[in-house]
């Protein structure tokens, strides 16, 4: 079927309009009509190709809300007009232990990417958000909770899991002291999620203008990372830090802020190594370690999470022309905590 999106040509070009074809509705597939498309950090890493060569034409966006518009002959878990979200990926192999686990983002074949990447059959670019129609495989699509705002849900898809799911992994809660580091799209999320569950939370932040807004999140403390300075009282303070950074940083400045068996969790992807110096992690067993978004039913329980605590993201709707602009003031951490398109714009 043909679709509406706005699609960057090649890398570095701006973000215009482009009519593309999507599949046409499988037996397994439901077609939805997007409401609202969250723009990632990642969307402008990979338009920008700060990762390494990417797929173009590119539509990205893989924070994904809308309404079952059709639904397959096989279809079972969802209905025509039901609220649904997309994430960052639509498919994996389904039958690697990471698949049977419910850890498709952690597919030992690899996920399959919404964008910037090929589907399953190695040929049809996967397009993503920024569009008004979308089809998705039922398996990979999850239910929004009623009593939710759509333009406030996008960015859980993305932001919402990326930093749930770690939260949960290394069980951050009451009596744990949590930092995050960077205030934005993600950063915002996790500081409501580790509030919620009961942590000591504090924001690292290059933004000093962002400390009420953190402390309205839920954060306890607000610390500029504009002082040189600014770790020397909290050596050996945090149980678990969360780089949410889309930066280069020193990234031994936090770690050293690890109390015993503290572990640093690498989520920001500035596409450049981090120089880490072994004194940062032996003298206090420290870890060092990654995470990526979450799986399909992690998701799920973070949205049913999100509608029992009326957890959304902070949003800025904005018209898809604007996209470009929202892309540079992204870059220059100028966004309240999220732009998200209204795809009626599209
Ligand atoms: P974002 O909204 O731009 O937020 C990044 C924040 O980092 C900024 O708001 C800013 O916070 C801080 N920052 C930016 N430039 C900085 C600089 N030069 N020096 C110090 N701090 C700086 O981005 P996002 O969408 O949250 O994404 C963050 C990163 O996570 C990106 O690299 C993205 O690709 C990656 N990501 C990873 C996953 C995953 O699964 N691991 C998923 C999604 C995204 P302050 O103003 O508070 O300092
Ligand atoms: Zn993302
Ligand atoms: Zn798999």
């Amino acid at each position: 079927m043909k679709v509406r999106g706005y699609a960057a040509m090649k890398a570095n070009a701006a973000i215009a309009p482009w009519e593309f074809e999507r599949r046409d509705l499988g037996a397994h597939d439901v077609s939805l009509d997007i409401k609202y498309s969250g723009i990632c950090h990642s969307d402008i890493h990979q338009v920008r190709e700060e990762w390494g060569s990417a797929l173009f034409p590119m539509v990205p966006g893989h924070e994904i809300a809308g309404i079952v518009s059709q639904i397959g002959s096989a279809v079972t878990k969802f209905k025509v007009g039901d609220r649904i979200g997309v994430g960052v990926f639509v498919d994996s192999c389904r039958k690697c232990p990471s698949c049977l686990k419910g850890l498709q983002q952690y597919c030992i074949e690899g996920m399959t990417g919404t964008y910037n990447q090929l589907e399953r059959d190695g040929k049809t670019p996967a397009m993503g958000g920024y569009s008004n129609i979308m089809v998705i495989n039922e398996d990979y699509a999850v239910s929004i909770p009623e009593n939710l705002p759509l333009d406030g849900v996008a960015p859980l898809l993305c932001a919402g899991i990326t930093l749930y799911s770690p939260i949960k992994h290394w069980k951050a809660g009451p009596g744990k002291k949590v930092a995050v580091m960077g205030l934005g799209g993600l950063g915002h999320m996790g500081v409501k999620f580790a509030a919620a569950m009961g942590a000591e939370v504090t924001v690292f932040s290059h933004s000093p203008n962002k400390e009420s807004d953190a402390k309205a999140m839920g954060a306890h403390h607000f610390v500029s990372t504009k002082n040189p300075d600014f770790n020397k009282s909290l050596i050996k303070h945090f149980d678990l830090i969360l780089n949410t950074v889309s930066a280069e940083l020193n990234i031994n400045d936090y770690l050293q802020m690890l109390n015993v068996d503290g572990t640093l969790v690498v989520i920001g992807l500035p596409g450049k190594p981090y120089a880490v110096e072994v004194g940062s992690l032996l003298p206090a067993r420290r870890s060092l370690s990654g995470s990526m978004i979450g799986g399909i039913a992690e998701m799920q329980e973070m949205l049913n999470f999100c509608g029992e605590h009326n957890i959304v993201s902070d949003v800025e709707v904005i018209k898809a022309d604007y996209i470009n602009k929202a892309y540079d003031r992204t870059v220059a951490s100028d966004v309240k905590y999220r732009f998200v398109i209204d795809a009626t714009t599209i």
